[in-house]
Parts: structure tokens; C-alpha cells; sequence
């Protein structure tokens, strides 16, 4: 399957997921705690005074329907009547933690004069709370009108509050004084008013807690959290195939780069050696040439000697072939070392050399010829001294704008007067061009 086929349904699976856990997240049914239900809470008892008389003032009507009587004499003041629920189990400082639930569904059937119902919850809390004093486990409540609980009525968890007295009566910091359902041990329904007197009739039938399964936020949190996750992912490989590409292309831009310089300069040699006498390092015929033709198109005017070695043949024929390229060599590397960097000197061919020169002073090339005849007489140039080498030498000059080729030829007619004239020596063309004969 493609690569992109593949994206495509991996970011459709993924937006069904997240559609299907914000459905679900909304749809799911809440988590309740019914603590009506028999054995539900550890305990429960009903709030009665103190000194208990025969005929006790607080009593059960039913204690399995969570019935209950209050009947108070007129002179019973501030006599409580309620029921407790206890929500710690075994260890009375560990209660239930209620911030998973988000509200109470309230079910009381209430009989009798009293203006409000109360509604509390006792949070112990170890920083401040002490066993032995029942009251030091910060109480939240609220007070409900008697007529809003003729139905059953859901109270948010939020509403609860903490009384003025309990926060004057332990004088805590105030952080210690915010509601907090993270550990009650207990929750009564009681009524707050003055009872003496009265009697009151109460069932409590129904108390339920109410919260979610699984928090929202998270929810959203974790499904944003993947989102994000799956982008930086992909964000990374797309990163990191981007820079192996990258890399690629480098590497063969490098090795293109490493293959031309290596091509220039096999170029380069293979120029050189076009242009070079493999003997002699001189330059060859070819080169000679071109080197001519530059003279020529600078138009400066040039002067030629030319050098042939005398009874080389002989050389050859007396001390072998290898001696010969020896002395071909030798007598190329004086002429060399005699020569100014304008100076271009090339084999023309055989035991012949060529000696250019810019200008046009053929006196100074006489005497440059002359110079080289005496370097190859006197040059040693067998290293074992069993001959000795003679050149013959022929001197033209090629003034401005006249042929190279022509002089080079008068050049060759010079040397011929050299051989012909006992040879070891240097004659002068003095026939020369003018400019304006061309
Ligand atoms: P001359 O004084 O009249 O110039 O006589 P020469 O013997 O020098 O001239 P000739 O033209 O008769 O002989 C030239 C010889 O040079 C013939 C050839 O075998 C030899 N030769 C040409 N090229 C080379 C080379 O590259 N190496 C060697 N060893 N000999 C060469
Ligand atoms: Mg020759
Ligand atoms: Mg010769």
C-alpha cells in the first residue's frame, strides 16, 4: 500500500478514536455511591442528647428504612436531632475521598416545624484533626429550606461551606479553613433550629453520590497529549528523512566535485603531455608550434635559433640508442639553464632544437647561440666522457607581423651554412622579412 494510504488511514483511525472517546467521555453513565443501601456506610447512628432517659427523646421508627422521631419536651434547649452516616472504615481518621464526585442526590421525607434541614460533612484532616476531639474534623454544610426537600433535591458538592463558628472556634490558618472532601469520615442530616418542644418525623430515603468515571479534562488532556505526540512524531521522521536526504545529495555532490577535479587534472596531463617532448621535459613539435603562433598574435616579433647536434647519427651508431636519448636530454637541459623565462625552447624533431625568443634583437640571439654552442662543446655532456658533442646553430629573425614559418625556414637554410661550413658553429640569416613585405 502507498505511503500516503497509509497516513491517511492512520489519521482516520486516530480522528475515530478521538471522536469515539469524546462521545464515550460524555455518554459514559455517572459513578454513584448509594449510601442509603444497606451496608453501605461502616455505621450509622442517630444524634441524641447526652443523659438518655427511659422514654428517649431521639428514636428509630424503622432503623432499616432510616426512620426516625424527635419528640422534645418544652424545656429540652439546643437538643440535636439527626441521623449519621460514618464513612471511615476500620481506622476512624480514614475516610472516604468524595473529590471523584461531583454532587448528592437527596431523598427525605420530613415531618415537623423546622424552617431548614442541614446537610454535613465532616473532613478529617490530619494537620489539624485530632481523634479525641470529634468536632476538630472540619465540618461543611448547608442549611436547605424545609420545603426544598418535599422532592428529592441533588446538591452540588461545591455548595457546601464551612460555618462561621467552626472557623472561630478553632482559629486556624486560613488555608485550613476552605472546603476540602478529600477524607470524610462522616455525614449527618440534621435540623439546625431550636427543637424544644417540637416533634419531627424524618426518612431518609435516599442519599446518593454522583461523579464521573473518568475526569473530563483528562480526557480532552489525553487526546490532545496523542494529537500532539502523533504530529511531533511525524514532524520528526519527515525531519529526519529530509536530512538523510540531505546528506545523500552531499555525499554525491562531493564525489561529483572529487571526480571533475580529478578529471581536470588527468586533462591538464593529458595536455601537457600533447604539448611535451617525453624525452626531454621540453616542449614537443606541437607545442613549438602554438608557441609560434602565440609570438605571432602578440605581434612583437621574434627571433629563432635553431640547434642540430653535430654527427649524432654516429653517437648512435657507435654508443647505442640509450646513449643518443642521453644526449638528447643533456643537451635540452643546458640549452634550458641558458634561457630567460620569455624564452621558449621546444624539439623540432630528431637532434633538433628550437629557440624562440621575443623581440627583435637577432644580435642577441646570435649571442645566445653562441653561448649555447659553447655550453653543449664544453657541457660534458657524456657523463663518461667518451665522446664529445658539437651543435651547430642557425639564427633568424621574425620581425612584427611576418610568419614565423618563413624564418623558421631561413633558420633551417643558416643551419645548413653551420653544417656545411665545418659544423660547431653559429650563422645568421640576414635576409629577414620586413613587416611590409607581407
Ligand atoms: P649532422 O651532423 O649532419 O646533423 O649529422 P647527424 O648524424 O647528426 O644527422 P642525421 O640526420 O644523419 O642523423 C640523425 C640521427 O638522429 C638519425 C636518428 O636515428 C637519430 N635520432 C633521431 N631521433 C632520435 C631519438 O629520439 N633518439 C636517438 N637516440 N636517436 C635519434
Ligand atoms: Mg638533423
Ligand atoms: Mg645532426
Amino acid at each position: 500500500m502507498p505511503r500516503d494510504a497509509i497516513k491517511l488511514r492512520l489519521l482516520l483511525v486516530g480522528l475515530l478514536l478521538s471522536l469515539a472517546a469524546i462521545v464515550g467521555v460524555e455518554l459514559l453513565p455517572d459513578r454513584t455511591l448509594d449510601l442509603t443501601r444497606p451496608g453501605a456506610v461502616g455505621n450509622l447512628f442517630l444524634i441524641t442528647p447526652g443523659d438518655v432517659r427511659n422514654d428517649p427523646p431521639v428514636q428509630w421508627v424503622d432503623a432499616r428504612r432510616l426512620h426516625w422521631r424527635c419528640r422534645y419536651a418544652p424545656t429540652d434547649h439546643d437538643f440535636p436531632c439527626g441521623l449519621t452516616l460514618i464513612l471511615s472504615g476500620k481506622d476512624p481518621a480514614r475516610g472516604l475521598d468524595l473529590t471523584r464526585f461531583h454532587s448528592l442526590e437527596l431523598d427525605l421525607a420530613y415531618h415537623g416545624s423546622s424552617p431548614q434541614v442541614r446537610v454535613a460533612i465532616r473532613n478529617f484532616d490530619p494537620r489539624f484533626s485530632k481523634l479525641e476531639d470529634g468536632n476538630s474534623a472540619r465540618i461543611q454544610a448547608i442549611n436547605l429550606r424545609a420545603r426544598d426537600v418535599e422532592h428529592p433535591v441533588v446538591l452540588d458538592l461545591s455548595e457546601f461551606t464551612v460555618p462561621e463558628w467552626w472557623v472561630s472556634q478553632y482559629n486556624l490558618p486560613r488555608e485550613y479553613n476552605r472546603p476540602r472532601l478529600d477524607n470524610a469520615t462522616s455525614l449527618s442530616v440534621d435540623l439546625p433550629a431550636n427543637l424544644a418542644g417540637q416533634e419531627h418525623d424524618l426518612e431518609l430515603r435516599r442519599l446518593v453520590l454522583r461523579g464521573e468515571w473518568l475526569d473530563r479534562s483528562l480526557v480532552y488532556f489525553a487526546i490532545l497529549s496523542a494529537w500532539m505526540l502523533g504530529a511531533a512524531f511525524l514532524v520528526m521522521r519527515r525531519w529526519a528523512e529530509l536530512r538523510r536526504r540531505y546528506l545523500r545529495q552531499q555525499r554525491e555532490i562531493d564525489a561529483l566535485t572529487a571526480r571533475t577535479r580529478a578529471l581536470r587534472v588527468e586533462q591538464d596531463n593529458l595536455r601537457r603531455l600533447a604539448t611535451v617532448d617525453e624525452l626531454t621535459g621540453v616542449l614537443n613539435r606541437r607545442g613549438l608550434e602554438a608557441a609560434l603562433d602565440d609570438f605571432e598574435a602578440r605581434a612583437e616579433g621574434v627571433t629563432l635559433v635553431l640547434l642540430d647536434i653535430d654527427h649524432f647519427k654516429r653517437v648512435n651508431d657507435r654508443w647505442g640508442h640509450a646513449a643518443g636519448d642521453e644526449v638528447l636530454r643533456r643537451v635540452a637541459a643546458i640549452a634550458a639553464a641558458n634561457l630567460r623565462a620569455s624564452d621558449v625552447i621546444g624539439r623540432w624533431g630528431g637532434e633538433e632544437f628550437l629557440v624562440a625568443c621575443r623581440g627583435h634583437h637577432i644580435d642577441d640571439a646570435a649571442r645566445l647561440a653562441e653561448k649555447l654552442r659553447a655550453s653543449v662543446e664544453n657541457g660534458n655532456v657524456d657523463a663518461k666522457s667518451r665522446f664529445s658533442i658539437t651543435a651547430s646553430f642557425g639564427v633568424a629573425l621574425a620581425p612584427t607581423g611576418t610568419s614565423t614559418l618563413r624564418a623558421f625556414k631561413r633558420a633551417d637554410a643558416a643551419l645548413y651554412r653551420a653544417k656545411s661550413g665545418g659544423r660547431n658553429r653559429v650563422e645568421v640569416d640576414t635576409t629577414h622579412d620586413a613587416a611590409t613585405t607581407l
